[in-house]
């Protein structure tokens, strides 16, 4: 296993060594603008299965494929309709992933088996480039094992995956710090299978409509049939049982986690810079400011990471409003909290 440290270093050219490993059926843990991505060659049945052998992710949980040219996209899906095009015009590159119906050279351990792919055209350099180098689009989840918070820097995922991998590039920590939205337009109308930086605000600005899935802040019925696999799969929660708290109040926020907490010995806090105050008797972990959603959209996942470190009894996460980034915020927080959650 080899490691590129490409911080702060925009010699890109070096990335002709990790598009070799990724063309040859390798391995490669890459930066993205929205988290780590753990890379193969995304037409090669074989490269891909290899991902979820490292990760130990369900054959039936797809892949997103990531690409650097809308030539690559013609070579992966079918003609796109008039709303398609507007979305991947507004939002290309970026942390947004189109679901559509893909062609035969998409191979079914990508898709597992379903018509269609998630396609994304990243914004990060590192990335984009290494895409181009390798000549292919790159199958590439999050850079964790199932199950854990994605990896939003390298400290955090070194160990996990360090054996798993060919090949390591270090890009420092990831702008975004959440995974893409993932949209699929259903008879004209976006839907919103997975929120990300790019808002469902954003997305009915560009295509006069948006709907959220209800399955976005709400867990899954077991007869469910979900839109996007992914949904069914347990995701970002600590071993540590996490309550996620929400009040409009900031007050009553406060009051209500310090009441919850009274009767364990060892609580945590997931809280803002803001209310690290009020906690003073509580171990806490702080994410940034509370009118700082971007902030705290980069720090969740290491966060979430730390939390058993401390051997808390119990931990009780700040949630944010629900709208804008807030909503993407809010689905990573519910699902680590395993739907555990308080509204005062
Ligand atoms: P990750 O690879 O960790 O970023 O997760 C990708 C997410 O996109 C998962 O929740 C998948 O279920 C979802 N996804 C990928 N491809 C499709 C598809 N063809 N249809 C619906 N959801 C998809
Ligand atoms: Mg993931």
């Amino acid at each position: 296993m080899k490691i590129l440290d490409l911080k702060g270093n925009e010699n890109l050219t070096k990335l002709k060594e990790p598009a070799n490993v990724i063309k040859n059926g390798g391995l490669v843990l890459f930066p993205t603008e929205t988290v780590y991505g753990l890379g193969a060659n995304g037409l090669d049945e074989n490269a891909v299965k290899k991902i979820f052998v490292a990760k130990g992710r369900k054959q039936d949980n797809p892949l997103i494929l990531h690409i650097s040219s809308i030539n690559m996209l013609n070579q992966i899906v079918f003609k796109l309709n008039e709303v398609e095009k507007k979305l991947i015009n507004a939002f290309w590159p970026g942390p947004f992933t189109i679901i559509l119906n893909h062609t035969d050279i998409v191979p079914n351990s990508v898709t597992g088996g379903l018509d269609t792919v998630g396609v994304r055209m990243p914004s990060g350099k590192i990335a984009r480039a290494l895409i181009e180098y390798s000549g292919v689009p790159i199958a590439a989840p999050s850079a964790n094992i199932s199950g854990k918070p994605s990896g939003t820097n390298l400290d955090d995922i070194f160990d996990e995956l360090k054996d798993k991998v060919d090949y390591i590039i270090d890009g420092g920590h990831c702008d975004v710090g959440l995974e893409s939205t993932v949209v699929r337009v259903i008879d004209n109308i976006p839907h919103i299978l997975r929120p990300g930086k790019v808002t469902p605000e954003q997305i009915k600005e560009v295509a006069g409509n948006v709907i959220i899935d209800s399955h976005i802040l709400h867990q899954l019925d077991s007869q469910d049939k979900p839109l996007s696999p992914g949904m069914k799969y347990r995701h970002y929660a600590p071993n540590t049982k996490c309550v996620l708290v929400y009040s409009k109040d900031n007050n009553k926020l406060v009051e209500k986690i310090n009441e919850l907490s009274k009767g364990f010995n060892k609580p945590l806090v997931i809280c803002c810079n803001d209310n690290v105050k009020f906690y003073n008797d509580k171990l806490n972990i702080n994410i940034g400011f509370k009118n700082n959603l971007e902030e705290i959209s980069k720090n969740i996942f290491s966060a979430l990471r730390k939390v058993d470190k401390f051997e808390p009894d119990i931990v009780f996460i700040e949630g944010v409003e629900a709208t804008g980034l807030g909503l993407a915020i809010m689905n990573r927080l519910i699902r680590a909290c395993e739907y555990n959650y308080v509204e005062v």
